[in-house]
């Protein structure tokens, strides 16, 4: 994946009004940030045609389709062919399993050379009812499909350094920093590679201003826990 960033950061592009402020959020951002993910809401409101523009303007950056795929390993394919030329990785589902679908979407990344991104558990409170009691079933699908990365949530940052335990070669991104309530910095204390951020500097008067307060605390916070782990 390209990126050589400030900040272990990457950036939720999902509810972006117009075009424009999505172009000006990427053009303000990107030096900073390791990468952007396109959120469903972004790509169904001004179409996947706006993921390769939005690229061109910020090409060191990575950039990742969250279309939250879960379906048939046909239907997952259908649906990443109308993005794959302008993004780097692609995230989906664990839950529904590999053989007949996740194997077969891994497949088809690693021949386009794309990566796969598997969601281990999410960063809401609904995701304890389901996602978190499957977690031994979800590291076995981990261990199968072996996809690049892992999304666990920042909000749980147990759960993160539990994922980072079992799935030591996995780069692990983490959702839930900011709007969420996850402190910066503390998902990268407990094992992640980078956190996700969304509306806390998306929704924000001053993009950059809030990312720049992002990166300072999350920089702080990883000082302090290398500081209190050695
Ligand atoms: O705006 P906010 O920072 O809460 O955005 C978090 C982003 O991370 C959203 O794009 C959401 O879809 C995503 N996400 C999440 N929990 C997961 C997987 C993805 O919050 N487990």
């Amino acid at each position: 994946m390209p990126g050589s960033s400030t900040y272990r950061i990457v950036v939720a592009l999902d509810a972006v009004e117009t075009v424009r402020t999505a172009y000006r959020l990427v053009d303000v951002l990107c030096e900073k940030v390791y990468g952007f993910k396109l959120g469903l809401p972004l790509l169904l409101r001004h179409g996947p045609k706006v993921a390769g523009r939005l690229r061109s303007l910020c090409p060191s950056a990575a950039w990742i389709a969250d279309l939250k795929l879960a379906d048939i390993g046909a239907v997952m394919k259908a649906t990443v062919e109308t993005i794959i030329d302008d993004v780097d990785a692609v995230i989906a589902h664990s839950f529904v399993g590999a053989r007949g679908a996740l194997d077969e979407l891994k497949e088809y990344l690693d021949a386009r050379g794309r990566k796969l991104i598997l969601v281990a558990t999410m960063s809401h409170s609904g995701a304890e009812e389901v996602y978190d009691k499957a977690l031994d079933l979800i590291d076995f699908v981990i261990e199968r499909v072996q996809p690049w990365g892992l999304v666990a949530p920042a909000t749980r940052p147990s759960l993160v350094e539990r994922l980072r335990r079992k799935h030591p070669n996995t780069v692990i991104l983490s959702p839930g920093v900011g709007a969420q309530g996850a402190k910066p910095g503390t998902a990268l204390c407990h094992g992640a590679d980078y956190e996700i951020v969304g509306r806390a500097i998306t929704s924000s008067e001053n993009p950059l201003g809030s990312l720049e307060e992002i990166g300072a605390t999350q920089m702080e916070v990883l000082r302090q826990c290398r500081r209190e782990r050695h």
